[in-house]
């Protein structure tokens, strides 16, 4: 069934050595590898039907937008979302927000309430900031707790009436927790309020059915699912998706232009101005096809493995936090080694082959609940292995010796 050594044949990149050493790659919640399979259809693309698409009469036009429209109708399936036109081509989930958070400034008031939670990502921050002080809404925070959970009974004290929108990430990229969405889609929609959910880093571990959650926005990045940077997805409900005004304005989203009046494109073009990442949208769907064909509950059930061994290893290492301890996480570990800094561990361990992120991880909220600068981070794929975490653990040791 799920067999590690024919799986890690597909990575081409897993070959390679790193200072010598073979590469460890540990930082899949930053970006994940590309598998021969999907770089195949990169190469192809290139090689046989780049074109532009939606325009040409002729046959590679055709041919490229007939696989870009395919793509969009596998990505549909994937998500479950019940119309192709639902699905959003987007540069990836940063995009996607600010899409979403663009469209909302014409349907706030100045007394409207939004509210995100203490675990953001700052892409999941920023642009509804940035919507605040244009429109005079106010953000409110559901805060979180020391084993890195959201405190949901302060999110039902914040909810009301004035509650216009809910954003929260469905995993926590620093810390791995796996939110309750479900419950907090519900809460939401019982006050009126609509709830986007940032799925970058839930849908490389996580079949997503974006219809059983009834959510309302579900954005994603390819390049965390075995896909390539800068494409993703935005899932919209429909009449959602027609109440937004467009983001940006250019060729592909318009009906019709005149100096008098434009119309715009039915959707999902009134959403993709301009010529979009037509090979990356194509790779995008042979990205998801490779990882439904491995199969998210064997992809699952091997990555909990990884993460239980890993975090036993850890945590028996003498001054060893790990933040970020709920019950529901996927395969990331956040940690310190008493007063040394994490930047230090991650230059050590480079030396020897192994791939870590170092840092706040865009999440600095965060950082300044633990009140520290920051943790090292590692984060598991299904291509990664127990020998490797064995080596991880040793190259750890070694480093707490030398910076101690
Ligand atoms: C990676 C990540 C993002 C940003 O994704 P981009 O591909 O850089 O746009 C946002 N939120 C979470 C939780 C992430 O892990």
């Amino acid at each position: 069934m799920f067999d590690i050594d024919k799986i890690r044949k597909d990575f081409p990149i897993l070959n390679r050595t790193v200072n010598g050493k073979p590469l460890i790659y540990f930082d899949n919640a930053a970006t994940s590898q590309t598998p021969q399979q999907v770089i195949d259809v990169i190469v192809e693309y290139y090689s046989n039907y780049n074109a532009n698409i939606h325009r040409g009469v002729h046959t590679l036009s055709q041919e490229a937008t007939d696989k870009y429209e395919s793509a969009r109708h596998t990505i549909q399936q994937h998500f479950n979302a019940n119309k192709a036109h639902e699905i959003i081509f987007t540069s990836g989930t940063t995009h996607g927000i600010n899409l979403v958070a663009n469209g909302f400034e014409a349907l706030l008031q100045q007394d409207d309430e939004l509210i995100v939670s203490a675990l953001e990502h700052h892409s999941n921050i920023v642009p509804w900031q940035m919507l605040c002080e244009r429109t005079g809404a106010s953000l409110k925070v559901i805060p979180m707790t020391e084993e890195g959970e959201l405190q949901m009974d302060v999110f039902d004290a914040l909810l009301s009436d004035k509650t216009k929108l809910v954003f929260v990430n469905h995993v926590s990229n620093a810390l791995g927790t796996v939110n309750p969405i479900k419950t907090i889609i519900d809460k939401a929609h019982a006050f009126g309020a609509a709830v986007l959910i940032d799925g970058a880093q839930a849908s490389p571990h996580i079949k997503v059915d974006v219809q059983e959650l009834d959510v309302d926005f579900y954005v994603v990045s390819a390049h965390k699912m075995c896909g390539p940077t800068g494409v993703g997805a935005l899932y919209g409900k429909e009449t959602w998706l027609n109440k937004l005004p467009p983001y940006q304005g250019g060729g592909e989203m318009i009906a019709e232009v005149s100096f008098e009046k434009t119309t715009y494109a039915d959707l999902p073009h009134k959403f993709e101005a301009g010529t979009p990442n037509i090979c990356g949208g194509i790779a995008f769907a042979a990205a998801l096809d490779y990882m439904n064909d491995i199969g998210y509950h064997a992809i699952a059930s091997y990555e909990a493995e990884l993460l239980d061994y890993a975090t036993e290893k850890l945590a028996a290492i003498e001054g060893l936090r790990i933040y970020g301890t709920s019950k529901q996480k996927t395969a990331v570990i956040s940690f310190n080694i008493g007063n040394i800094h994490p930047y230090d561990i991650g230059t050590i361990i480079d030396k020897l082959g192994i791939a870590v992120r170092t840092g706040h991880h865009c999440a600095q909220p965060i950082m300044e609940y633990y009140k520290i600068p920051g943790t090292v981070r590692v984060s598991f794929a299904f291509y990664n292995t127990q020998n490797e975490i064995d080596s991880f653990v040793e190259a750890v040791k070694r480093a707490a010796i030398m910076l101690a």
